[in-house]
């Protein structure tokens, strides 16, 4: 097999390993080969800034363009020159971050020692002695990657380049492959089956044109979907090797990264219609829960690291009867992030804070049903709440975007919810409000006729890529458009009241206990006057308990009767818009459901 080593450049987060060269060294394992030599570009650029600037660009500023630059390929930017030359997108970005209220010092700080750096890489890895030389590149490592790539190749023609990772799904690859010379290879789609075998093939085991996901001369084959029992556990030997050594470990916690699922059961039938996150790899497939438990187990002892971050779309419904009860049962002080439905039961919220998850991303993405359901998000607006409501009483974490800009939304739609978010805030705000981006793979990407039916490759792409437009068409994940639904005028009470929620959160509580026969609601929410709810008709005590679930006025008023308690519809309905004016209920679509939590958890 050829001699190998595998490079994950800038932006990959520095607290965790990189999952793809983690999967990659175990799959090559167990087909029997050497795992390749591991090269961490993210580390060594953050320990690099950090020499070179005398410690005034730190691991924070790296951490904030990976966190944040995606949008605005800020990452791609800083190592644009490196590949189009000096000059190349320096005014374009200059002004583009000028119209977007993006602050560049830093930014241009680290531009100019991309240079130097990418020279570093080059002779680091060349010091390898690398017959291949394997990128894994996904959002902002493409040109990064390409411009060590284009290095390696001047300075070692024979040696074989391949580029492989989310950036090389579908289109994006076969387009990488076309317009870099450099670049020898690209692997498409997941490579735990398809690495070794190109490996083998490349050392006259097999051939390679047969490579599922290749591009390679005139060999375009498509990706094949990798089965749960084939998924590789990941080994992180390499990464905790450099990250022990390195003094980014001053600056960071290191944190575990693993996958129990690849997919979207959810979009597999009903595919949001903003989200590309899958790519061409929607087909939902859970690792065996005694598989996962295991790697968790594996990896938790092997590095003595209980945070534990899961990169998984969308939770596996049975997992919450198998694995994470399991999890549970081992007493670990786990601390897992865990992106879920948000159609979570309080019930099963509990089960994920007993196995050790402290944060979760329910994809709350509105509070508007009307909205909710262009998404095709399949949960209603009193769903969402009883989300934040549930996770809020069991201690949870909560990250979450509001997303607006749908196609045919309506201002009118938001005013009634914009109005009742001084109700919310007790429960956590969302993380941002933002406007959606065209995705490639998204249903509005596919099908113009959806809303979107102009669309250019977004801009700053071009202070990036020296390429036209219609070829980055075919390379790039993120579009402009015209701007659909909401103006940003219309959208500025929706800012505003997100900005109170946001300082109010901290300082409010609303929580519901049962004190000698009577429910009461403690009232302590900013801009609310502090007061303590009683309620002791069995009646209002009964529906309350219908409300914490999400009900209609008509549901309540049936449940009611199923116990022998009579109210009438329309007696019922004075008494619910009664508690939502003093803000004790969200209501949306015509159903209702109560505010107050059961806990209130530290803040
Ligand atoms: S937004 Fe989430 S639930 Fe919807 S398709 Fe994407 S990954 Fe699946």
């Amino acid at each position: 097999m050829p001699r190998t080593t595998l490079v994950c450049m800038p932006w990959h987060a520095l607290s965790r390993p990189s999952l793809a060269l983690g999967v990659l060294s175990s799959a090559c394992r167990r087909e029997g080969l050497s795992p390749p030599v591991e090269y961490h570009g993210g580390l060594r650029f953050a320990e690099f800034l950090l020499d070179r600037t005398d410690g005034v660009v730190t691991p924070f500023d790296y951490a904030a363009v990976a966190e944040t630059g995606f949008p605005h390929a800020l990452g791609d930017w800083v190592f644009a020159g490196v590949v189009n030359g000096d000059d190349f997108g320096l005014d374009g970005m200059v002004d583009y971050a000028a119209r977007h209220g993006i602050a560049m010092r830093t930014l241009r700080s680290m531009r100019d020692l991309a240079a130097p750096f990418v020279e570093l890489v080059v002779d680091e890895v060349l010091a390898t002695d690398p017959e291949l030389v394997g990128f894994s590149t996904t959002f902002m490592q493409n040109v990064p990657s390409l411009a060590v790539a284009k290095q390696l190749k001047h300075r070692k023609p024979e040696l074989t380049v391949l580029l492989g990772g989310g950036n090389c799904d579908g289109p994006m690859g076969a387009a990488l492959y076309r317009e870099f010379e450099f670049v020898d290879m690209v692997l498409r789609g997941e490579a735990d089956e398809t690495f070794p075998r190109l490996l083998r093939a490349l050392d006259g085991d097999g051939e390679v044109t047969e490579v599922p996901g290749l591009c390679w001369r005139d060999t375009i084959n498509p990706a094949r979907l990798v089965p749960p029992a084939r998924m590789s556990a990941p080994n992180f030997e390499g990464w905790f090797g450099a990250f022990d050594a390195s003094v980014v470990s001053r600056y960071v916690e290191p944190e575990l990264v693993v996958e129990s699922a690849r997919g979207c059961w959810w979009g597999e039938h009903h595919h949001c219609t903003f989200c590309g996150l899958n790519g061409t790899s929607m087909a939902f497939r859970a690792k065996p829960a005694v598989t996962f438990v295991a790697e968790v187990d594996g990896l938790v002892r092997q590095h003595q690291v209980l945070d534990v971050m899961v990169v998984d779309n969308i939770l596996a419904p049975g997992y919450l009867r198998t694995a994470l009860p399991e999890l549970a049962s081992r007493g670990w002080d786990l601390r897992l992030h865990y992106e879920v439905k948000a159609n979570l039961t309080g019930a099963q919220i509990e089960v994920l804070r007993d196995a050790g998850v402290y944060s979760v991303q329910p994809g709350i993405e509105s509070l508007v049903d009307d909205v909710l359901a262009r998404m095709n998000k399949g949960v209603r607006a009193v769903r969402n709440v009883r989300t934040l409501r549930d996770c809020e009483s069991a201690g949870l974490t909560v990250a979450w975007n509001w997303l607006y800009g749908f196609p045919g939304e309506r201002e009118e739609d938001y005013k009634a919810v914009i109005d009742q978010l001084p109700a919310l805030v007790h429960l956590q705000p969302p993380d941002g409000v933002t406007r959606i981006q065209l995705e490639r793979f998204s249903p509005y990407f596919e099908d113009p006729s959806l809303g979107f039916p102009d669309r250019s490759p977004a801009e700053a792409y071009q202070y990036v890529y020296a390429l036209p437009p219609e070829t980055l068409q075919d390379l790039v994940y993120l579009f402009d458009t015209s701007p659909r639904g909401l103006t940003e005028h219309q959208a500025g009470p929706l800012w505003m009241a997100i900005e109170t929620w946001t300082v109010w959160y901290a300082t409010s509580t609303l929580v519901r206990k049962h004190i000698d026969g009577v429910t009461v609601l403690r009232d302590r929410r900013a801009g609310w006057p502090e007061e303590d709810h009683v309620l002791e008709d069995p009646r209002e005590q009964r529906a309350w308990a219908e409300l914490e679930c999400g009900r209609s006025a008509v549901g309540v008023a049936r449940r009611l009767a199923d116990v022998g308690l009579r109210w009438s519809v329309n007696d019922l309905q004075r008494w619910l818009s009664e508690l939502c004016e003093r803000g004790l209920l969200f209501t949306e679509g015509g159903y209702y459901i109560a505010l107050a939590t059961t806990s209130a958890a530290p803040r």
